[in-house]
């Protein structure tokens, strides 16, 4: 029998071990982690909303109306107004007839996956994709073909071969991720489009990273881009930019009523608690206003900032990937910025990202200053 001590000292000695931080405060960008005041440059709370006012607000009043949970899943009896007025609204935004709300961003790719496709059907993936529709895919026994990052030319091979072998009534589904959530790059979604109409195939994007972060009233990429009705399936996640927690695939109303019937992760777990779906709309909401417009060109001119001061172009999105290549390397660094400038960045390493590309994870939020993003800056100049 393996030992767990065994495990844990091979981890440690490849420079692969983990460890869980004490976070003494609120998700501030100065907060207290192991008794030490940092300046935070490792949260997705993007837009600065995990402690809003108005968002604990709705999450206060939610709770005193609707109570603590929900009391079982949203199947049995746990259907409760937040949830469906939350779905309403992310429709609405998404422009799809209908949306699915799930506890969790992981749960929803997970549930949504392997309730979509089964043994026969294929779920082409971006090498870059997100663990949980990884997870996802390989739960649902479909055929999982995976294209290098980014490249469409592969991609269309895949289309290729997929559909010409295709048996009748099987399901194929293009996955990526608009804003990709360790390298903060963008998808090309317009061509990406364009092959799922060519070949007649299904298209899920996760926008996990793009929410609050792209599009006029911050729906994400595929709002920025104008593409939002060419996208089968829009998943997201509301504890990142939204700052609360809870995920969401919006789409056709005959496919969530499919996902309610067929999703594991849906129907055999307890429904969200009812404020935490009042929060997330409140939220949502909040990215809608001219509030969130003006959060949002905080958080780009923030970017904007720290891509000068580095003097590289400007990143695409609030995730910037300081490339460091071995796992010892960058966790030496990471060390060094929180031990001596009082800075977190965290170290992400295999199996988070391939093997020796390990980096440093910096996002930028709009509740930085000018002064926390030069402090980031001298630091890194000088370590
Ligand atoms: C964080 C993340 C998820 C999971 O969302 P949670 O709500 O945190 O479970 C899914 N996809 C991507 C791309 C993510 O970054």
């Amino acid at each position: 029998m393996r030992h767990p001590e065994d495990e844990l000292a091979e981890l440690e000695s490849a420079s692969l071990k983990r460890n869980l931080r004490p976070v003494d405060s609120p998700q501030l960008p100065h907060f207290k982690v192991n008794g030490e005041t940092l300046l935070n440059f490792a949260s997705n709370d993007y837009l600065g909303l995990a402690n809003h006012p108005s968002i604990k607000a709705a999450y206060q009043e939610a709770l005193e109306q609707w109570g603590a949970g929900s009391g079982s899943s949203r199947l049995i009896c746990g259907s409760l107004p937040p949830h469906r007025e939350l779905e309403t609204f992310l429709a609405e935004a998404k422009g799809t007839s209908a949306a699915l709300v799930f506890s969790n961003g992981y749960a929803t790719s997970v549930g949504t996956l392997s309730a979509l496709l089964q043994k026969g059907d294929t779920v082409i993936l971006d090498k870059l994709s997100h663990a949980s529709l990884i997870d996802g895919a390989r739960l649902s026994r479909a055929t999982i073909r995976v294209f290098p990052h980014n490249d469409l030319t592969k991609l269309e091979k895949l289309l290729q071969s997929t559909t010409e072998k295709a048996p009748p009534h099987s399901r194929t589904i293009i996955v990526t991720e608009s804003v990709f959530s360790m390298d903060g790059d963008i998808s090309p979604l317009a061509e990406i489009i364009a092959l799922k109409q060519k070949y007649g195939v299904l298209l899920l994007v996760d926008e996990a990273h793009g929410l609050g972060v792209y599009g006029k009233n911050g729906m994400g990429l595929s709002e920025h881009l104008d593409c939002s009705s060419d996208i089968d399936f829009h998943m997201g996640t509301l504890g990142k930019s939204a700052g609360v927690a809870g995920g969401y695939i919006a789409c056709s109303q005959p496919y969530r009523e499919l996902l309610a019937n067929r999703a594991r992760s849906f129907i055999y777990s307890t429904a969200p608690p009812p404020a935490q779906s009042a929060a997330a709309l409140a939220a949502l909401k909040l990215i809608h206003s001219d509030e969130g417009t003006q959060l949002r060109e905080k958080l780009w001119a923030n970017i904007r900032y720290f891509s000068e001061l580095t003097q590289s172009p400007l990143a695409s999105s609030a995730i910037i990937p300081w490339h460091i290549g071995d796992s010892a390397s960058a966790l030496a660094l990471s060390n060094k910025l929180q031990h001596e400038y009082s800075i977190l960045a965290p170290a992400v390493r295999y199996p988070t990202v391939p093997r020796n590309t390990a980096r440093l994870r910096i996002t930028l939020t709009a509740a930085h200053s000018n002064d926390d993003i030069k402090q980031l800056y001298h630091s890194l100049a000088a370590s």
